[in-house]
């Protein structure tokens, strides 16, 4: 599903962050990828959903490699690609609705369909009663479910969370867990890069610890492994 072969990222401005990375995620995985802050966490996630680009090496997806995808055919790897943030990222002026199926970008899918879907996946998200809120109508939580419908609605093969949970108390953060949990149980891959110890040491899922842009540790039932 994601494999990357001695992949390494240096900035231009010289910052080596990711120096010789190879791993391999499968179909169906759920994948938590801890380390210390500036280990090179968010670059490494960022080059699967190519916000960055590897300096050197090559990154499969669905076993295409990305250096050979031409670029008019990124938006179509994206769209394979949901994408969630530590800060939601919603557009303020639309409603919960309209930022769900403003994602769907399908002009030729009709309205009917496109509003099925889109209640489909706020059912999921359980935000079905809120559908006509802004986001500033809503709690952190129910912002951060939102986001999750809309990197869900295109029913992509991964989704990619960089720190989902980093701005919720830890109830909140809990039920965004679940969330993913049952996304993952539909059978999208999940990679989520977290400094929530109690989180990944109750899950018991694959960790992988990124530490000085290489792979510290990469563990089937892991643990957090760090001291906060
Ligand atoms: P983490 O997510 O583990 O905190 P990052 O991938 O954000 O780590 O950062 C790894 C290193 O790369 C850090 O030293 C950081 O300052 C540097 N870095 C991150 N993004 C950029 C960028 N756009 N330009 C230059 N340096 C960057
Ligand atoms: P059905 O078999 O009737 O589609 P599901 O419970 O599988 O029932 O799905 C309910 C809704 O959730 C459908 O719109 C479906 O497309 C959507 N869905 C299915 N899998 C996922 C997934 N992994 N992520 C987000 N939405 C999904």
């Amino acid at each position: 599903m994601i494999q990357m072969q001695d992949v390494w990222k240096t900035y231009p401005n010289g910052v080596m962050a990711v120096n010789g990375i190879t791993i391999n995620i499968e179909k169906g995985e759920f994948v938590y990828v801890v380390g210390p802050s500036g280990a090179g966490k968010s670059t490494f996630i960022k080059m699967m959903y190519r916000e960055e680009k590897p300096t050197k090496g090559e990154i499969y997806i669905n076993n295409k490699a990305l250096s050979q995808t031409k670029e008019r055919h990124i938006p179509y790897v994206r769209r394979n690609i949901g994408v969630v943030f530590q800060d939601f990222k919603l557009l303020p002026n639309l409603t919960v609705f309209e930022n769900v199926a403003f994602a769907m970008e399908v002009i030729e899918e009709s309205k009917a369909n496109i509003r099925k879907r889109v209640m489909n996946v706020l059912d999921i998200v359980r935000l079905k009663n809120k559908a006509r809120f802004y986001p500033h109508e809503l709690s952190g939580g129910e912002q951060q479910r939102v986001a999750i419908a809309r990197a869900v609605v295109n029913s992509p093969s991964v989704m990619i969370a960089d720190e989902p949970t980093g701005n919720l108390d830890p109830d909140t953060s809990w039920e965004i867990m679940h969330i993913l949990e049952e996304i993952n149980d539909r059978g999208t891959t999940v990679v989520m890069a977290t400094h929530n110890r109690d989180i990944v040491n109750a899950m018991r899922k694959r960790v992988i610890a990124v530490e000085n842009g290489r792979i510290g540790r990469d563990e089937v039932r892991g643990t957090y492994g760090y001291e906060s």
